[in-house]
């Protein structure tokens, strides 16, 4: 399953808001065999969202937006779906009804617009926060909070599956540059992915469906890098 999220917001392109929604659903997906291909930020505004939205769909099995949920004038994520998809929004009864019910609002007390979902959504409940989140077709939509995120994709996670990947990573105390050949003939030898991420120490991190395989590659170089 290959899967795009969207991030939505101005402060993310502005850094002043690091990212860890992409990070932390890219590693939730991840560990369900779910493949994050494509991380795209846009700002809050409509067109950007919407096109994103609409190419992505095209081409990935999912789409995961967070951000830009709720009645606030900066929160534009469901009319920019709604728009992708060219549905209208409508006020989900379903949605009022919850939150009033284990949200303790009355209907009176919402601000307009907190339950405004493209037409024919199914309804995502927010158990942490207020605006609900919710699905159309393979468009996942959740809230930028990162709790309330967690706790709707915990909602939805089963949603999401594949083959999980056998992981294993090797640790070389050496620079990168000096184990090119090793990283070369590794990739000859074995049916593996290989990922080499330099830091203090490198890591390698070996992937492949097969269990074995991995193992036999990171045994291969454990005998053949320098550690400690
Ligand atoms: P709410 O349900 O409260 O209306 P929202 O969906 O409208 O939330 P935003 O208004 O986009 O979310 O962002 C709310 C807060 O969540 C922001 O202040 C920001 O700090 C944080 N946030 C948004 N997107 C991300 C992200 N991708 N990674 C980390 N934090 C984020
Ligand atoms: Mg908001």
């Amino acid at each position: 399953m290959r899967v795009a999220l969207v991030t939505v917001g101005d402060e993310l392109l502005a850094g002043d808001t690091v990212n860890t929604n992409a990070a932390w659903l890219g590693s939730r997906l991840a560990e369900r065999g779910a493949r994050v291909e494509r991380v795209t930020t846009v700002p809050d505004r409509v067109v950007e969202i919407a096109d994103v939205v609409a190419a992505f769909r095209e081409t990935y099995d999912a789409v995961l937006v967070t951000g830009g949920l709720g009645p606030t004038h900066d929160d534009l994520t469901m009319e920019a779906v709604a728009r992708a998809f060219d549905r209208e929004l409508e006020e989900s009864e379903e949605a009022i009804e919850w939150l009033e019910e284990h949200g303790n609002y009355a209907r009176a007390d919402l601000a307009a617009g907190t339950a405004d979902l493209p037409a024919g959504a199914r309804v995502l409940h927010n158990e942490v926060g207020v605006a609900p989140g919710c699905v159309v077709d393979s468009v996942y939509v959740l809230p930028g909070v990162p709790e309330e995120m967690k706790a709707m994709f915990e909602s939805i996670e089963r949603e999401f599956a594949g083959t999980v990947a056998h992981v294993e990573r090797v640790r070389a105390d050496e620079p990168e540059s000096a184990l090119l050949d090793r990283l070369a003939e590794i990739q000859e030898r074995f049916d593996v992915k290989v990922g080499s991420y330099p830091g203090e120490s490198v890591e390698v991190k070996l992937e492949s469906d097969d269990e074995s395989e991995v193992a036999r590659a990171a045994d291969w170089l454990r005998e053949r890098v320098e550690s400690g």
